[in-house]
């Protein structure tokens, strides 16, 4: 989030009401940084990799993916443009005025709601089930528009997409994630309807405690509750990755303590380059490691104090240093009321920045795509097709 006080957010927001695209301009801006000039050889390393980015919420700005749009940071032609080949979209479903990453209280005004009632979004009034029923419905729109989208929710989707791929470079895979279980609104039933929407990816907090979750930017910030445990193991049964995102370090303990499958920290950094409470211990990056999961920086300031390349690949080399470079990958948070450097389009300097950070040939592909597939691969319902390797 952007370090505006919470009264000059809310009152910019509302003065941008008239129009609609002021509103994403303002919010996710890109103040441009010098980038490196992308070698032959690192382009190459980049256009062979299936490069995948875990976290971006382009779905609660625009309708129309498919157009290119000179706002915010994703569409469609752009995430082509950046030889992305799987983006994960997350679905953003409530906003408190105030949000701050120290201390967020779970009341006020609920900026999505806002968003909503002066009309960036088809409903005003909607609770947060109805802000992911809106949002999924615009993925799925955006599949029918776009024709080369590939919609991952199983195992064999992944390997579905790798085939399309190579026939048809235009393909991207899509996968839809929800940022915070409060948009279950309580409801177990909720759960299910969200994975027959298609939803395969949950943080269990967002910025606030909720009744799932403590949020690392809580006012209590505590542990699972009974109903957050219960969701944990019926995500697992369904095949709906855990994002430990946002999540207090009590609850990242807890997850971390009871899952049976590798979970996914879709978007966020390591306190050992930049510390605050946006981002993860050296204990929570080995923990995660010794569960197998993955960890995706991000490209904003609070993850990982910059906006550079050259700041994320110093991030990804950090984790990959501390505890292997299996268990880290992209999570930019596009889209996600950040400012950054360079939009998606850019994504090929990000690839010459970790190469110029000394890493292999083989851990940039691994960081760039393959090690957010393995951990989709371990997690998502198993299919038939699934029982093949997606690497
Ligand atoms: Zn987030």
């Amino acid at each position: 989030m952007r370090r505006r006080s919470a009264a000059t957010r809310t009152l910019l927001v509302a003065l941008c009401a008239l129009l609609a695209g002021c509103i994403e301009s303002f919010l996710n801006e890109v103040e441009p940084v010098p980038l490196p000039a992308v070698s032959h050889a690192s382009r190459a390393v980049h256009e062979d990799a299936l490069v995948v980015d875990l976290h971006a919420d382009s779905l609660l700005f625009r309708d129309d993916l498919t157009r290119r749009v000179g706002r915010g940071h994703v569409d469609l032609p752009r995430l082509r443009e950046g030889g992305v080949g799987l983006q994960v979209f997350a679905v953003v479903t409530r906003v408190y005025a105030g949000t701050n990453i120290d201390r967020t209280e779970a009341s006020g005004l609920d900026l999505v709601t806002l968003l909503g009632c002066m009309g960036l979004r088809r409903a005003c009034g909607s609770g947060p089930f109805g802000r992911l029923e809106e949002q999924a419905l615009l993925l799925a729109e955006n599949v029918e528009r776009d024709g080369h989208l590939v919609w991952i929710r199983e195992s064999g989707d992944l390997v579905r997409l790798r085939e399309q791929r190579a026939a048809d470079p235009e393909t991207i895979g899509v996968l839809l994630a929800v940022e915070g279980a409060h948009a279950f609104e309580g409801d177990p039933a909720d759960l299910e309807r969200a994975f027959d929407l298609g939803v395969r990816m949950v943080g269990l907090a967002h910025f606030f405690d909720n009744a799932y979750a403590g949020s690392a930017h809580g006012v209590e910030k505590g542990g699972l509750t009974e109903l957050g445990r219960g969701t944990l193991r019926r995500m697992e049964e369904l095949g709906i990755a855990v994002d430990l995102a946002h999540l207090s370090p009590a609850a990242i303990d807890e997850v971390l303590a009871i899952a049976t499958r590798p979970v996914f920290v879709s978007h966020g950094g390591a306190k050992g380059t930049c510390d605050n409470a946006r981002t993860l211990s050296d204990d929570h990056l080995r923990a995660i490691a010794a569960n197998g999961g993955v960890v995706g920086i991000g490209f904003w300031e609070t993850a990982v104090c910059g906006t550079a390349p050259r700041d994320v690949a110093r991030a990804i080399r950090y984790v990959a240093d501390l505890v292997g470079d299996e268990h880290v990958a992209l999570g930019s948070d596009y889209d996600g009321a950040t400012t950054v450097g360079f939009d998606v389009s850019a994504l090929p300097a990000l690839t010459q920045a970790l190469l110029d950070e000394r890493l292999s040939r083989e851990a940039v592909t691994r960081i760039l795509g393959s090690n957010a597939l393995r951990v989709l691969a371990a997690t998502l319902p198993q299919t038939a097709e699934g029982a093949e390797s997606p690497q």
